[in-house]
C-alpha cells in the first residue's frame, strides 16, 4: 500500500491543473490515468485566451508540438438553421492544440509522480483519508492518501460514487453521446474559426472545424436517435451553407459530454473529496470545458492546500470560491449577452432582428433545459 498526501484520478486539463498547484503547495501527490498516454482525447481542440493563460502560468509556453495547424484561433462562428450567422469571437487570440499531445505535455510536467494505464476501480472516502483500489498491467493494488480530486470526465465514476443520487437525478439524464468524424474534403471555411450549428430538429448544438487536410464534424445523439441520422442533417446543412464536399476514408471517435449543468446543476464533490472539470458538470454552453477543467483543478487544490491543517474538510472552501464563477457562468447563460462561457456573443445581443429574436429563443431553450 502507497501512501499520498493526495490522489488526483484523470491526466485531462483539470486533473493536471490540479496535480500541479498540489505539488506547488508541497504536497506529495499521484495522478492515476486509466489509459496509456499520450491518449486520445475526441475535442477540437481549440483553447481560449484565458485557458492558454492557466496552461502557460502553471507549466511554461505550450510547446510548438503541441499545436495544430493553423496555430491560432478566434473563436466560433453559430450558423442557425433559422437563418442567422453571428461571430462569437474569443476575447483575444487562442491557440489550436491537439489534445492528445497536450494533454500528454501536461501529465509529464505536473510535478507529480504518473501512473498511466491505471484505472481507478473503486474508493472509499472518510473523514481525511482515501482509499483507492487500482487496476494496472492486470494487477490490482491500492492507494492511500489523505485527499482524493477527482477530474475523470464526463462519464465520472467518482461523481456515480460521491454522490450516487444527485448522478441518478442530473448527470445520467444529461449524458450526451458525441460522434466526431474526421474526413478529407473541401468547403469555404477559415480554420480559425470553429462551426458551431443550430439545427431546428437536430440534438444541441453541433461544431465543425479544420485541422490542417481534415475536416471535423461532430454531432450529438443518444439512444433513441442514432447519429447518423444526425451526421447527414448536418452535411447536407453545411453542403448548402458552406460549399462542404467530403471525401476519402473517415475516422469516427465516440465521446461524451456532460450537459447536467444547464439547470445549475454543478457538484464539486464532498468532504476530503473534490470533483473538477466534466466529472463536476463544468462544461460551459457551447461545449467548451478546456477552461473550466484548468479553472476548478487550480482552485480546488489551492482550496485543498488553504483548508490542510484546519480541520475543516475541503469542499466547504472549494465550493465557496466556486461559487462566484458558478454563478457569472450560469447569469451569462439567462443574459445571453457579453461573454457567454468562453465566447463573446455581443453579436447575438446586439442584433434586433426578428431572427435573431427567434435564434436567441432557440439558444435560451438549449442553454436552459
Ligand atoms: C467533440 C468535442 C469537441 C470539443 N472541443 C472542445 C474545444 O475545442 N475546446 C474546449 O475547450 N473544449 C472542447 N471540448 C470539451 C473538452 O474536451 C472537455 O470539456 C475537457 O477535456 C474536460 O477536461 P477534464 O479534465 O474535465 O476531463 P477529460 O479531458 O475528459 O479527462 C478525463 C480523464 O480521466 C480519465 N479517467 C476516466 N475514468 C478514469 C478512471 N476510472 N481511472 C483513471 N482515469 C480515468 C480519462 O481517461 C481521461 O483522460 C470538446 C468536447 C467534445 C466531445
Amino acid at each position: 500500500m502507497r501512501y499520498y498526501d493526495a490522489v488526483v484520478m484523470g491526466a485531462g486539463p483539470g486533473g493536471c491543473m490540479a496535480a500541479r498547484s498540489l505539488s506547488d503547495a508541497g504536497f506529495t501527490v499521484v495522478l492515476l490515468e486509466r489509459e496509456r498516454l499520450p491518449r486520445e482525447k475526441t475535442c477540437g481542440g481549440f483553447v481560449s485566451p484565458q485557458a492558454a493563460s492557466l496552461v502557460e502560468e502553471a507549466f511554461g509556453p505550450i510547446p510548438t508540438d503541441c499545436l495544430a495547424s493553423p496555430r491560432t484561433v478566434r473563436g466560433a462562428r453559430l450558423l442557425c438553421e433559422g437563418g442567422g450567422t453571428y461571430e462569437l469571437p474569443f476575447p483575444g487570440t487562442g491557440l489550436a492544440v491537439l489534445r492528445s499531445r497536450l494533454d500528454a505535455h501536461l501529465a509529464t510536467g505536473c510535478g507529480a509522480e504518473v501512473m498511466d494505464g491505471c484505472e481507478v476501480k473503486d474508493f472509499q472516502v472518510e473523514r481525511f483519508h482515501v482509499t483507492a483500489r487500482i487496476a494496472r498491467d492486470g494487477r490490482e493494488e491500492m492507494v492511500e492518501a489523505t485527499y482524493l480530486i477527482a477530474a475523470d470526465g464526463a462519464e465520472s465514476m467518482a461523481l456515480r460514487l460521491l454522490r450516487p443520487e444527485f448522478h441518478r437525478l442530473y448527470a445520467v439524464p444529461h449524458l450526451e453521446r458525441t460522434m466526431l468524424v474526421l474526413c478529407g474534403g473541401e468547403l469555404d471555411w477559415d480554420p480559425e474559426w470553429m462551426g458551431l450549428v443550430l439545427m431546428q430538429k437536430g440534438m444541441g448544438i453541433a461544431r465543425f472545424f479544420i485541422r490542417g487536410d481534415l475536416i471535423g464534424l461532430s454531432v450529438n445523439h443518444d439512444a433513441a436517435r442514432g447519429w447518423r441520422d444526425e451526421l447527414a442533417g448536418l452535411t447536407a446543412f453545411l453542403e448548402g451553407r458552406v460549399g462542404l464536399r467530403l471525401g476519402g476514408e473517415a475516422m469516427r471517435q465516440i465521446s461524451a459530454s456532460n450537459r447536467m449543468a444547464v439547470g445549475g446543476h454543478f457538484n464539486l464533490g464532498a468532504g476530503c473529496a473534490l470533483l473538477v472539470g466534466e466529472a463536476a458538470g463544468l462544461l460551459d454552453p457551447w461545449g467548451f470545458g478546456i477552461r473550466l477543467a484548468l479553472q476548478s483543478g487550480r482552485v480546488a487544490a489551492e482550496s485543498l492546500a488553504e483548508s490542510a491543517g484546519e480541520r475543516i474538510t475541503p469542499h466547504i472552501r472549494y465550493r465557496y470560491r466556486m461559487q462566484e464563477i458558478l454563478e457569472r457562468e450560469l447569469k451569462q447563460r439567462r443574459d445571453l449577452s457579453g461573454m457567454v462561457g468562453d465566447l463573446d456573443a455581443a453579436s447575438l445581443a446586439a442584433d434586433r432582428s426578428r431572427i435573431t429574436r427567434r435564434d436567441r429563443r432557440a439558444l435560451r431553450r438549449r442553454f436552459s433545459r
